[in-house]
């Protein structure tokens, strides 16, 4: 049994907020009869749930994998146009959305999902997941600035916590460098990087929990294999 408007929300009509206010409204019947207090519990796949009139159905759980190009924004919609994530979506019918974001100009990889409780668990900030990153940065960080990459370095939203971060190659002034946390502020390795001398010019995300971006190109995207899913949760 879970709670009205949790399964609403899990039909892909509207929000959870949003579904509250209509219950309160009086706008949702179970089983035929008008239900307004927001405790109320239903078995999604027994009762008959209808909200102005009309039945709703669970929709299934769909999981994507995508490789997010740069100059995209994560964002179902934007206001003033510019391209976001769901405009390569539209061919699928339930209303997937991203897991966390990366920043418009940051490319990689990007989980999409109608699943709220494993978008939840994987940004929850206790069992947030493992991320990499490859970052090009300007200039040649030296083995103490990796250092204080790994050992935390104090951003205006606090230290951050202990992360990996080692040398790929550097090349003309410029270095690629890759960086392993578990956290996921908001621009956090651009600010890491700006922390320690060395801006970003260009990030990508390449890892996620166990999940990359093999057989994908940019704009691309794949459903997650059910095994995948399982190891997720
Ligand atoms: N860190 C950033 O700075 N940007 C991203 O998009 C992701 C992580």
């Amino acid at each position: 049994m879970e709670r009205l408007q949790k399964v609403m929300a899990q039909a892909g009509i509207a929000s959870r907020r949003k579904s509250e206010e209509w219950i309160r409204e009086g706008r949702v019947r179970v089983n035929g009869e008008k239900v307004t207090e927001l405790g109320r519990r239903v078995d999604p796949d027994f009762d008959v749930i209808e909200v102005n009139g009309s039945q709703i159905h669970a929709e299934n759980k769909r999981y994507f994998l995508f490789y997010k190009p740069k100059g995209v924004i994560t964002s179902m919609s934007d206001p003033k146009g510019r391209p976001v994530v769901a405009d390569f979506f539209r061919e699928v019918k339930e209303r997937v959305y991203p897991v966390g974001r990366l920043d418009y100009d940051t490319e990689g990889l990007l989980l999409l999902t109608n699943d709220g409780e494993m978008a939840h668990g994987l940004t929850h900030p206790r069992h947030e997941v493992n991320k990499v990153y490859q970052a090009r940065v300007k200039g040649i960080p030296k083995q103490r600035d990796l250092q204080r990459l790994m050992s935390g370095v104090k951003l205006s939203d606090g230290w951050t916590a202990p992360a990996k971060a080692r040398m790929i190659k550097a090349f003309k002034g410029e270095s690629l460098i890759e960086l392993s946390l578990h956290e996921g502020r908001n621009r956090q390795v651009r600010r890491m990087c700006d922390a320690v001398g060395h801006p970003v010019i260009h990030l990508k995300r390449i890892r996620l929990a166990f999940l990359t971006l093999d057989g994908l190109s940019s704009g691309g995207y794949r459903e997650l294999k059910a095994r995948e899913v399982a190891r997720l949760k």
